[in-house]
């Protein structure tokens, strides 16, 4: 679903990803977990065409990003860390500007964020503005806008920053169901451990390359700690990236 084939970016004289190789099946959530400076974003920012890579091939459904770039980002759904939603417009406006985006007929359009917006649990949320949402339901409308144009996959950038467990609990939750009754598949970033845990899949960044791939457990192996948790500080500890641009958690 997607291939990543010995992918470099270079900022000046930092190397921030270094021929880096992955590929994700449809029907799995992988856990994208590195500690602040890792490349997480610098990966996204690659994967939805916002910066050329340096070196290395990447395919989208099988749309050669270099070379037939719509039809692989026509495959790409992201929510990214900052929310990108216009507050003073409804959610169904929202949707629908991004439906016309990608081009959606209307009626299709309409149909979709009805059934999409119910699965979230934001079925009597459509015509509000988006400033009167709580930070969680932002956040699910984000992750409607993602899908509506069917990407084959969904990536999430640190999606669940400032949001309290709940709402984080109902985020992954919805978004796990979302994988197993579409067969999407699910890129999710993150640096928190507990996010990762749960994945069919974690793939472990640490400065620009992987470190560990495989279920939790073979991870956790890989790491030679006892939990994924202390593998993951042991083996990536002194890395926080005092220079990294954004604010975290
Ligand atoms: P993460 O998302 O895992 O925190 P980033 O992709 O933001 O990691 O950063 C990877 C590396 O690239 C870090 O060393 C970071 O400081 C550097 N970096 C990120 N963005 C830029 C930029 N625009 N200019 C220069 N260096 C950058």
């Amino acid at each position: 679903m997607l291939s990543v084939r010995g992918l470099t970016k270079r900022y000046g004289e930092r190397t921030a990803l270094k021929s880096l190789t992955l590929t994700l099946r449809p029907g799995e959530f992988t856990a994208l977990l590195g500690p602040n400076g890792a490349g997480k974003s610098t990966l996204f920012q690659v994967l939805t065409g916002l910066f050329a890579a340096d070196e290395g091939e990447v395919e989208v459904a099988g749309h050669s990003l270099r070379h037939d770039a719509p039809a692989a980002l026509r495959n790409i759904g992201v929510v990214f860390q900052q929310i990108s939603l216009d507050l003073d417009l409804s959610v169904r406006r929202n949707l629908l500007f991004h439906a016309d985006l990608h081009g959606l007929p209307r009626a299709l359009a309409n149909e979709r964020i009805a059934t999409d917006g119910a699965r979230f649990g934001l079925g009597a949320e459509l015509d509000r503005k988006v400033r009167e949402l709580s930070g969680g339901n932002r956040r699910k409308v984000e992750l409607v806008r993602a899908g509506l144009h069917r990407p084959a996959v969904l990536l999430m950038d640190e999606a669940t920053v400032g949001l309290d467990p709940k709402s984080r609990h109902d985020l992954l939750a919805a978004l796990r169901e979302d994988v197993r009754t579409r067969g999407v598949c699910v890129l999710w970033a993150t640096h928190w451990v507990e996010e990762a845990a749960p994945a069919d899949r974690v793939l472990v960044l640490h400065q620009g390359e992987l470190l560990a791939d495989g279920t939790p457990a073979a991870v956790t192996a890989a790491l030679g700690e006892p939990t994924l948790e202390q593998g993951f500080i042991a083996r990536t500890s002194g890395s926080a990236d005092a220079a990294a641009p954004r604010e975290r958690r």
